[in-house]
């Protein structure tokens, strides 16, 4: 269990000022100056070191990432903050942003700096309108302190622009976000180019997620083997970890990589409600990732690696807890609606598939199907998988995959019992 010493999020439940006196008393805004004086490449050599994967779902290691935006290049360079936070079950980077925001500013100042960008974007999901509005708050303090903005006190001119998006679950996907923040349909664009190289305004440009960029200022001020310590080889460091679902105490809280998901659900959520012998399953990074029955629940740890192998993922580690009284084809069903609504139409493999896959879940939760046809959403969902423009199509497949995975046994029951049912309405 994390220690208090190690935790990053000192104001994740709001309990203290979110303002930036509270977050200088909680050491905020400490030694940035010293930390830019060493230079671009000290910082992205710190965040290398550190071992820090992207946290918004990919786990792409972000001082790798940063290192492809170019050292010298007659265009703007740009960082872009995805605060889209969309994915059904996440919802961490709401509590960074109004609870923390100084730690998300600094950073956002620090990673600019590393990328030789000047300006920053960062893109709110378009119901996030109180976060939106208290970070802005935060950003005008940090203007006016000039901690940031032209000729700040740390000696690199920078600004940050909050931006709020409309409410489209697909302007997270990065290109989709590039292309809303100029001011076009959020749709997104083929790769490559990828935005290191041809980005927001055809500039070289970076997305990172929020936690991503709130967790760099302590990695700098406590050092990158204080964070690589914390967790596990090749998946180091804290994390903010999402649990609803059929737990007693649904919650957000920060631990170390790689906890085992039971002590992280029954130190800081309650317990499965009815107790761990309840649980059926868990989706354990948010609505796009396969589910993990419970018999591969009890040894599983909380890590991109650990999930890989059980054929799930991290994602943004929004950990959904399914008991024994969830009817789990209804909630699949229910996760392939939540796709085909949010699919931004413009590959046909999404747009039609989509739509087709959730019409056939619709019919399986009602046993309204042959047998079969299991094998044949099954095939429909490699068709999907990885022949479309960006990942949702992955997104909207994987689930149902995980599904019939682990749980073909219910839907041939309920198709059973479907058929019983009609044969003695016949009779
Ligand atoms: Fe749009 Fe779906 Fe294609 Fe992504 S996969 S670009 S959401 S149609």
């Amino acid at each position: 269990m994390l220690a208090d010493k190690d935790r990053i999020f000192t104001n994740l439940y709001g309990f203290h000022d979110a303002g930036l006196a509270g977050a200088r008393e909680r050491g905020g805004w400490d030694g940035t100056k010293a930390f830019i004086d060493k230079g671009h490449d000290w910082i992205i050599d710190q965040v290398k070191d550190s071992g820090l994967r992207g946290r918004g779902g990919a786990g792409f290691p972000t001082g790798l990432k940063w290192s492809f935006m170019p050292k010298s290049d007659p265009r703007p360079s740009y960082l872009v903050i995805n605060a889209d936070e969309s994915e059904p079950g996440s919802c961490k980077d709401r509590e960074i942003t109004r609870h923390d925001p100084h730690l998300l500013i600094e950073g956002a100042l620090l990673a600019s700096f590393a990328m030789r960008a000047h300006k920053c974007f960062i893109y709110f999901r378009g119901e996030y309108i109180r976060e939106r509005e208290r970070f802005q708050a935060a950003v005008d303090e940090a203007y006016e302190a000039r901690l940031i903005g032209k000729n700040n006190i740390h000696g690199w001119d920078f600004d940050l622009v909050v931006h709020h998006g409309a409410g489209a679950y697909i302007c997270g996907e990065e290109t989709a976000m590039l292309e809303s923040l100029e001011g076009k349909k959020g749709q997104p664009r083929l790769k490559p180019p990828f935005p290191a190289g041809c980005g927001l305004y055809g500039a070289p440009t970076t997305v990172n997620n929020v936690e991503s960029i709130a967790v760099v200022p302590e990695i700098l001020r406590r050092g990158a083997t204080w964070f690589s310590s914390l967790g596990k080889p090749n998946n180091t460091g804290t994390k903010l970890f999402q649990i609803s679902g059929h737990v007693e105490r649904p919650c957000v809280v920060e631990e170390e990589m790689g906890i085992p998901l039971r002590e992280l659900l029954e130190k800081h959520a309650g317990g499965v409600r009815g107790g761990w012998k309840n649980l059926k399953a868990v989706i354990p990074g948010g609505s796009s990732v396969p589910l993990v029955p419970a018999d591969l629940c009890e040894e599983l740890t909380m890590d991109f690696d650990a999930l890989m192998k059980v054929k799930s993922g991290l994602g943004t580690a929004a950990v959904i807890v399914m008991d024994q009284s969830t009817d789990v084809i209804k909630a699949i069903s229910r996760i392939s609606y939540f796709y085909k609504h949010e699919s931004c139409g413009q590959c046909t493999p999404c747009r039609e598939g989509t739509g087709w896959m959730w019409r056939v879940m619709e019919r399986l939760v009602k046993g309204e199907a042959q047998k079969r046809e299991i094998d044949l959403l099954l095939d429909v969902t490699k068709q999907v998988e990885g022949h479309t423009i960006c990942a949702l199509g992955d997104a909207a497949a994987w689930p149902i995959q995980g599904l019939i995975r682990h749980f073909r046994h219910e839907i041939e029951a309920r198709i059973d019992a479907n058929q019983a049912a009609m044969s003695e309405a016949a009779e």
